[in-house]
Order: structure tokens, then C-alpha cells, then sequence
């Protein structure tokens, strides 16, 4: 039996899983601003008193994946930054614990049981308060020597007057395609936004991410998710159209949104988490 544990800046989610693609037990629970016990609670609710060979756990980013702790992820209450995660949940349940963040686990759960089941190379974006990627490559997280910030390629530089970004840089994605940066460009949040110019301009920024992405690697498709994406059928013309006028030298993948709905984070930690047990004890 796996513990699984998704870590949101507003939400907590865990489940138990002993099969493929199946949760069971869901529990959800609004992120309290202390998170002494919170997590410990949550998935002893899910485990229901089933004993566990392994904890995985989605997180945001950014976090330090060798001691398995959050950083300090924008939009988690303060006293979460620096939580060690995987330590405090290992000596509790006595058993390993994986960690990834939440942009990745959202790719590996689509490219194992979501839209990019049937492919070898998926690009992922999930557009909420931020924008992450995720890289999955022959069933497995391509990591680099850290993880992929496709949320802060710059899509329209400083020097040509692109908006600063809280990273530090300028014209990031996350500085114009975000749910942050929506309500600081047209004064609303994305679920209130109506005009139809401001989604193809939304439309636009992403649809250079996704050329950009795909120029580099070339998947066989790339897939959206996150909040924003709810009005997908308002910049996705938008978005397709700018694809197709800068793409080239490639074929224009399948480009579209994610099958599988809010559980996906919970699903790709289930998937690193039987990867792990499957794994030879190093
Ligand atoms: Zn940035």
C-alpha cells in the first residue's frame, strides 16, 4: 500500500493507493497555517489504518529535493517554508518517502494514465497562480541537474521593455500567462475575465511557451492543466494559431489539454511511488 500526499498552497490532498491509476480514500483539507501534524493527520484518514511501504508526496516548488523539505513556495502560509517532509513523515511511518514537485507529478500522471499515455516524449504546463513544467521522457521525470523552470523562459526580454517578474527577471511566461499576472494585467482574476482580446493576448504568450518547448524537445505532445486552464476554450484559438505561425522546421504536435482533473498530482505521485518500490533498494 502506497501513502500519497499532494501539498497546495490552499489545499491538502491524500489518498491510498494498491493498484495503477486507482486512489482510494481521498481526503481533502484546506492548507492550515501551522502544518504541525496536518500532514500526518490527513494521511492517516487516507490510509484508514492500512500499513504503508511507501509515502510519495507532490509538492511546489521550489524545494530541496536530496533532504526532501520545502524552500519557501510562493503562496504556502509562512510557517511551512523549510518543512522536512520527508523526514518527519519517514520517522513517523517508517518507511521510504519520495518527493517531487507538483509540475512534474502533474506530467508524470498524464503521461502515465492521463492524454499522454501513448507517448514517448510529454511536455507539460500547468498555468495556476504560476506557471511549472514538467518533462517526462520514456515513462520517467527528465530532471537536468535541478528542474525545469518553463514557467520563467523569457518570452519578451528587458532590454524590448518586458514586465519584471518575481523571480528577479523580466517577461517571464509566469510575468504575462499566469493567474497572478492576469489579475495584475486586467485588474481581474481569470475566472471574471471576459474580454476576448486580453484571452488571445493570454493565448499568445503561452502558445510561445509551448513553440519554444517544443523547439527544444520536440514532444510527441504537449499538455496544459492548472486553474487558468478552465478557460481553455477562450485562448486555446489563440494559442493554437501562434503555434502554427512559429513552428517551421517541426510538425505541430498535439496540443491540448490534460485528461485527468485534479487528482493528477495525487496520480503521478502514485506513479513515482510504485517506481520507488519497484526500484532496487541502492
Ligand atoms: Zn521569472
Amino acid at each position: 500500500m502506497i501513502g500519497l500526499l499532494d501539498i497546495g498552497g490552499t489545499k491538502l490532498a491524500a489518498a491510498r493507493s494498491a493498484e495503477p491509476g486507482r486512489l482510494q480514500n481521498l481526503q481533502r483539507t484546506p492548507t492550515p497555517a501551522d502544518p504541525a501534524g496536518a500532514l500526518a493527520s490527513l494521511l492517516d484518514r487516507a490510509a484508514d489504518g492500512a500499513e504503508l511501504d511507501a509515502i510519495a508526496v507532490s509538492l511546489p516548488g521550489p524545494f530541496d529535493r536530496a533532504g526532501a523539505a520545502l524552500i519557501d513556495p510562493p503562496g504556502m502560509p509562512e510557517r511551512w517554508h523549510g518543512l522536512r517532509v520527508g523526514e518527519d513523515l519517514g520517522e513517523r511511518y517508517g518507511c521510504p518517502v519520495v518527493v517531487e514537485n507538483d509540475a512534474n507529478a502533474a506530467a508524470l500522471a498524464e503521461a502515465t494514465w492521463g492524454a499522454g499515455r501513448d507517448a514517448q516524449t510529454v511536455v507539460y504546463f500547468t498555468v495556476s497562480t504560476g506557471v511549472g513544467t514538467g518533462v517526462v521522457r520514456d515513462g520517467a521525470v527528465w530532471h537536468g541537474r535541478h528542474d525545469t523552470e518553463g514557467g520563467h523562459q523569457v518570452v519578451w526580454p528587458r532590454w524590448a521593455g518586458g514586465p519584471p517578474c518575481h523571480c528577479g527577471g523580466a517577461g517571464c511566461l509566469e510575468a504575462l500567462a499566469s493567474g497572478l499576472a492576469i489579475e495584475r494585467r486586467f485588474g481581474v482574476r481569470g475566472e471574471h475575465l471576459e474580454d476576448p482580446e486580453a484571452w488571445a493576448d493570454i493565448g499568445r504568450w503561452l502558445g510561445l511557451g509551448a513553440v519554444n518547448a517544443i523547439a527544444l524537445v520536440d514532444p510527441d505532445v504537449v499538455l496544459f492543466g492548472g486553474g487558468v486552464t478552465a478557460a481553455w476554450d477562450r485562448f486555446a484559438p489563440s494559442l493554437q494559431r501562434t503555434i502554427a505561425e512559429h513552428l517551421h522546421l517541426q510538425p505541430v504536435p498535439r496540443v491540448e489539454l490534460g485528461s485527468l482533473g485534479e487528482e493528477r498530482n495525487l496520480l503521478g505521485a502514485l506513479a513515482l511511488g510504485a517506481a520507488a518500490l519497484a526500484a532496487p533498494v541502492r
